[in-house]
């Protein structure tokens, strides 16, 4: 079994559910009482969001730099990163380390794929929804369509995920909010929501409606588990 790098804290109520879904898996696959070989760096996400609010990415690059150098040292085969905003710096942390880094834009696509969906809402934090280095990934490497909320609702569901959810504040308005974004999104034909934040899979769930939801984190968390059986 490889061993799992994990580069977290961003925000830590996801890096936990990453670590539970990823212990979960490997004992679902492997049987008895197995769990992941991982090694978790969880950086301070306070220092992370004020420079991401103030615009200052090469900051953030060096943090995530010396962490993710850090996770290498301590033994990584691969790097999880677990967070889709900071896939926008994924070009630039791959150059400074040696080891793979395992991209949750191509692993939330090949779920997308599988299922044979073309058009595909996007929700996230407003650097995910309005920045290209998502929205052209998905376009140009996996050749989907996405679709993106109004102004008025990117500014919600990046407002709800920074100040509820990135604490751990779940709230039924926010959940029925979320729904009513999703069904605008699916009203202007996306046939499938991606989650494209690793803590709003703690707001909506899959049985509170019909439109397919492509939850990253859980995604990412049991690609993580296949790549490191793989041969
Ligand atoms: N975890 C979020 C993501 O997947 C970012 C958290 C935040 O910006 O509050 O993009």
């Amino acid at each position: 079994m490889k061993t799992i790098g994990l580069l977290g804290g961003m925000t830590a109520e996801s890096s936990a559910e990453y670590y539970r879904i990823i212990n979960q898996t490997a004992r679902e696959k492997l049987g008895g009482i197995h769990s992941a070989r991982s090694v978790m760096f969880s950086v301070d996400f306070e220092e992370i969001d004020l420079l991401m609010e103030a615009g200052k990415w090469d900051e953030i690059r060096d943090i995530l730099i010396e962490a993710a150098r850090a996770i290498e040292r301590a033994g990584a085969d691969f790097l999880v990163i677990c967070t889709n905003t900071m896939h926008k710096l994924v070009p630039d942390i791959q150059k400074k380390i040696n080891i793979p880094i395992l991209n949750i834009i191509d692993a939330t696509a090949e779920q997308i794929k599988i299922r044979e969906l073309q058009t595909i809402g996007l929700l996230g934090t407003r650097f995910t929804m309005e920045e290209n280095f998502y929205r052209q990934r998905l376009e140009q490497e996996h050749g989907l369509k996405v679709l993106i909320p109004s102004e008025p609702d990117i500014r919600t569901v990046h407002r709800i995920i920074v100040e509820e959810l990135a604490i751990g504040e779940i709230h039924e308005t926010s959940k029925q909010t979320y729904w009513e974004i999703m069904g605008r999104l699916a009203d202007q034909g996306a046939e499938g929501i991606i989650l494209g934040c690793t803590e709003i899979p703690l707001l909506v769930k899959q049985e509170e409606g019909n439109i397919p939801l492509f939850d990253t984190t859980t995604i990412h968390a049991r690609a993580a588990v296949d790549y490191a059986l793989s041969g």
